[in-house]
């Protein structure tokens, strides 16, 4: 697949016969189904696009039942900023519903599979981003990662995904998940395009509240530059042999390209699950309650308003919404509020914290993404195992920061990625640690 780099230097035709070819190709991997509908009609670069970044005139349902015929009446600040660039959506792209979970497998429109092994999961939530990549079908995609979903596909399917820090892209366009969590990133077929596409949607955005008023230069990344980089071997002794195998090699890329390694420790990440799902489900629990039926997409038959709304929201929402919008709306409860919420945001203030304290000795941490290579469908037998599955992706997200996922290694033909995790508001470093250990993997 040609690179996004490479893209950018077509001329108008090649691009308008590269988007033919492409949707071609997506034609013939339809089993994938990590397209959920394509639109050639764009002009300039094609962009795969997640379900849940509006794209003005294109339906955007976040893979859920809830939002069918849902038509988004305006673009997303990242889609406009990617037509100002040359660049045009192209395909809505497959997801856990609403983004919630590790795998893809609760999207309204049935599983993605993995194009590395089709018996296995592409990971989540943004599967269909990182599938079309992985696949050739997509010169590079958009996700969004709020406990890791573009950085674990991404590494499940053997591409690039970076999140920026919390504040760098704007969220406005993007469905509200975990409002305090949410970032959209780049998915790319290496770190260079994947710090193009960063320095395209990155920047102050009046439209998001909580977009950072934080200088942003466009990133060249710098594999030369020598940095400290911390190691945590607190963290890898529960990851499988594969992945600690991958973690060894990554280690050694790193020296051998002139860094410094240095053995740093962070909390036991058992904090981390606790205090994201709380924070996650919270968040989720008051931001779906926009959708009631009146609003936005399905509707369901009733005879009355309050019937009407608890029959869309209960023929709308799959299994794994409803649960969190239930636990998220018990956390918030008066009796329970102090005992779950805050206490979660009291632990996600010393996780914070405790990032700090580590990147006041080195410039990146070099961190697992998953415990294991992508997993089989249906192999996580509780909602549990599954949130489990998250554990080295979900503090970043609670602390804010920038992190990139790349392939490291591969085993039995599945693709094992590790990530690099930076300081608040300093993706330059990510990427040049970034871009010198895919060099170092390379040769
Ligand atoms: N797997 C995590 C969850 O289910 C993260 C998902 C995401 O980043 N959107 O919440």
């Amino acid at each position: 697949m040609i690179t996004l780099k490479e893209a950018l230097g077509l001329p108008k035709e090649e691009l308008r016969q590269l988007r033919k070819d492409l949707a071609k190709r997506a034609e013939e991997k339809k089993e994938l189904n990590a397209y959920i509908a394509m639109d050639e009609s764009g002009e300039g670069v094609p962009i795969a696009i997640k379900d849940n970044i509006q794209v003005k005139d294109w339906e955007v349902t976040c893979a859920s039942k809830i939002l069918q015929g849902y038509v988004a009446p305006y673009d997303a600040t990242v889609v406009e900023r990617l037509r100002q660039s040359g660049l045009a959506p192209f395909g809505r792209t497959n997801m856990d519903e609403f983004a919630m979970g590790s795998s893809t497998e609760t999207s309204f429109y049935g599983k993605t599979l993995n194009p590395k092994d089709p018996n296995r999961v592409p990971g989540g939530s943004s599967g269909g981003s990182a599938a079309v990549v992985a696949a050739g079908i997509a010169v590079a995609a958009l996700g969004s990662d709020t406990g890791g979903s573009i950085r674990q596909p991404a590494a499940f399917c053997g591409i690039v995904g970076m999140k920026p820090t919390y504040g760098r892209v704007s969220r406005y366009g993007l469905a509200a998940y975990g409002s305090s969590l949410d970032q959209i990133g780049p998915m790319t077929q290496n770190v260079e395009d994947a710090a193009i596409l960063y320095n395209i949607i990155a920047g102050y955005d009046h439209r998001d509240s909580t977009s950072a008023s934080v200088e942003h230069t466009p990133i060249t990344p710098d594999p030369d530059r020598k940095l400290t980089i911390g190691i945590v071997p607190n963290y890898i002794k529960d990851a499988s042999p594969t992945v600690q195998k991958a973690y060894d090699k990554a280690i050694e890329a790193l020296k051998s390209a002139g860094h410094e390694i240095v053995e740093v420790s962070l909390m036991d990440a058992k904090y981390d699950i606790a205090a994201y799902y709380i924070t996650a489900m919270a968040e989720a629990s008051t931001n779906l309650s926009r959708y009631d039926g009146v609003r936005y997409g399905y509707r369901a038959e009733a005879t009355g308003l309050r019937q009407m709304y608890k029959r869309t929201r209960s023929e709308g929402f799959g299994e794994e919404v409803k649960r969190r919008i239930l636990l998220g709306t018990f956390v918030l409860s008066s009796g329970y509020y102090d005992a779950y919420y805050i206490k979660a945001q009291k632990v996600r203030h010393l996780i914070k914290e405790e990032y700090e304290k580590v990147f006041q000795s080195v410039d990146l941490i070099l961190s697992p993404v998953a415990p294991d290579v992508a997993f089989e469908f249906g192999s996580k037998k509780s909602p549990l195992e599954m949130y489990l599955s998250d554990v080295y992706t979900i503090g970043v997200n609670l602390a804010g920061l920038p992190a990139l996922s790349l392939p490291v290694d591969e085993s039995g033909g599945l693709p094992v990625g590790l990530q690099l995790i930076g300081k608040a508001f300093d993706e330059q470093t990510v990427f040049d640690g970034a871009m010198s250990l895919e060099r170092a993997i390379r040769s």
